[in-house]
């Protein structure tokens, strides 16, 4: 049999999966953007519905109220072991803030060998400025407390931590959503819009 075309939804998986998630050739061939919509990709494995996708992300979280308490500079419940557990399950962390790149929040607890990179977050026309930035790699879902952010560019939105709360549960839901997203192609968090093809 034929090793499948790339121009073919089969053969654009085989390439994606032999490059590799952030290789040049998948970029390229267009496959990140048919791998970050799976209903897309799942209609078009022959035909068969419900085939199980198992993405691999580039997440963004921001910082002030989302990461940390936005008054108290405290690390958020979980951040640390949903950190562990996205790297584990092969995802791309980033964090980005408004106010420029974060390492110093990053380093302070413990997070750099968490992190890929920092960056600085757009904080008006979310989507344009973002792809006016040029970054090296492009967010395939992000974590904000702005709703606005996560609608303009597919994500999660969580409830703003302002102090230190041992009793905030916000990071497992966050956990949770992109795993279900990340292995079924859809989630039923309603705080969550996924990336919208453009
Ligand atoms: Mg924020």
């Amino acid at each position: 049999m034929p090793f499948p075309s790339a121009q073919t939804p089969v053969g654009a998986i085989i390439e994606a999966v032999l490059a590799g998630h952030n290789g040049t050739r998948a970029r390229e061939a267009g496959v990140l953007r048919r791998l970050a919509h799976p209903g897309i990709l799942r209609r078009d494995l022959c035909g068969r519905r419900n085939v199980p996708v198992k993405l691999k992300m580039n997440i963004f979280f921001d910082v002030d109220y989302t990461l940390v308490g936005g008054m108290d500079g405290s690390l958020r419940p979980g951040v640390r072991e949903v950190f562990q557990r996205l790297k584990k399950d092969g995802h791309h962390i980033y964090v980005w803030s408004g106010v420029g790149p974060r390492w110093h929040e990053v380093r302070r607890h413990q997070l750099e060998s968490l992190v890929i990179d920092c960056f600085t977050k757009p904080i008006t026309d979310y989507y344009q400025q973002m792809k006016a930035m040029n970054l090296p790699v492009e967010p395939d879902l992000v974590v904000d407390d702005f709703p606005q952010v996560a609608q303009a560019l597919g994500g999660i939105s969580v409830a703003p931590y302002t102090f230190e709360n041992a009793n905030d549960r916000e990071m497992e839901r966050v956990y949770q959503t992109i795993s279900s997203y990340a292995q079924n192609g859809h989630s039923d968090d309603h705080r969550f819009a996924p990336k919208l093809q453009k």
